[in-house]
């Protein structure tokens, strides 16, 4: 049966402030505009300005891909804008899952068109159990797939779809990595702040992102949805040829 990608958070929140305040500010204009005549010109130029601001919020396809870059450094700038607000009221994490679900639905519609045929999974280290000595990080082979953690579900779900994937402790090291393997896709796992600076530190890269959940708080014993991580390999990457010698390793906790 085909997977289906399951809706990933909700956009609303930031579309109502993305989309909401310049079409206000757009329609003021206009009925300023009417009610001030001597003042119209100037009213009208700030209706246009409002309208030419919202406008690439509804570019999708490739239209979207070719500008992305830019539009994901303005959106940028919108979430670092209302952040400080969205602290104060409680909703930081949901303002920033809300940017992450916009950009992951306007990503899904490239992509479940035409799938993408170079993808990097990216996941932080700190899905690994804490007590772990296998060294996932050199590669994630080394996991003993004992169960007590996400890794050994990725390894696979990696080995079976033949993913490329990169577990990685720093996030300097992660956009390195991505930079020289110069995916057309990446699908990466992390906290929402730096899933934030993700996509802002590497903008010229279409990214779907998933969020980690903190049981343990910040940074130990993370973890987050692998169904998710797998329909999104499923739904927006070209599946890669499978070969019968490959098969999940097996080796014990104690080798
Ligand atoms: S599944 Fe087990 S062996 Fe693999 S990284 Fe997690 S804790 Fe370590």
């Amino acid at each position: 049966m085909a997977a289906t990608l399951p809706l990933s958070g909700n956009a609303r929140l930031f579309l109502l402030v993305r989309r909401g305040l310049p079409m206000a500010g757009s329609l003021a204009g206009l009925v300023l505009a009417l009610l001030e005549p001597n003042a119209r010109g100037w009213y009208l130029l700030i209706s246009i300005a409002c309208a030419a601001e919202v406008w690439p919020t509804f570019s999708s396809g490739q239209a979207f891909l070719k500008n992305r870059a830019a539009s994901i450094r303005w959106d940028g700038l919108w979430v670092k804008a209302f952040r400080p607000l969205a602290r104060a009221l409680g909703r930081e994490r949901d303002w920033i899952l809300s940017f992450c679900a916009w950009n992951n639905r306007r990503v899904q519609a490239v992509f479940e068109r035409e799938r993408a045929r170079k993808a990097l999974v990216l996941l932080p280290h700190c899905i690994q159990a804490a007590d772990c000595k296998a060294d996932v990080i050199s590669d994630l082979g080394h996991c003993f797939q004992c169960g007590r953690c996400p890794a050994g579900d990725v390894l696979e779900g990696m080995l079976a779809g033949r993913w490329d994937c990169r577990i990685s402790n720093r996030s300097h090291k992660a956009y390195r990595e991505a930079r020289e393997f110069r995916p057309d896709l990446i699908v990466a796992v992390s906290c929402s702040d730096r899933l934030l600076k993700g996509l802002l530190k590497l903008p010229e890269v279409p990214c779907y992102v998933i969020p980690l959940q903190l049981p343990h708080g910040m940074c130990v014993d993370t973890t987050f949805s692998v169904p998710h991580l797998q329909a999104a390999m499923e739904c927006l990457v070209q599946p890669r040829p499978t070969s019968e010698n490959v098969a999940p390793l097996r080796l014990s906790a104690g080798a």
